[in-house]
């Protein structure tokens, strides 16, 4: 487990006390969201045209070729590896 599952580990946790505040909740899971949007995920291979991948995200289109580093729309960080 590296440490961002760690802190994810840790934060629905603390989430899951009885008690807190629902505000308090929406907190923890905006830092969850924020987390997990640094951790890269794969992209996803549509059927059709080969360049454009979609975000495994927010699934906007993405061009292979710009091989960003993160979704332009949602910020998510992006493994160009596509599985065959
Ligand atoms: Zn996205």
């Amino acid at each position: 487990m590296n440490r961002e599952e760690q802190t994810i580990m840790m934060l629905n946790i603390f989430k899951g006390d009885r008690g807190l505040p629902l505000s308090v909740i929406d907190n923890y899971n905006l830092a969850i969201k924020a987390i997990e949007k640094q951790m890269p995920k794969k992209i996803l291979k549509m059927r059709g045209n080969p360049l454009i991948l979609d975000c495994p995200t927010c699934k906007t289109s993405l061009y292979n070729y710009e091989n960003d580093e993160h979704c332009y729309k949602c910020g998510q960080a992006i493994d160009w590896e596509v599985e065959e």
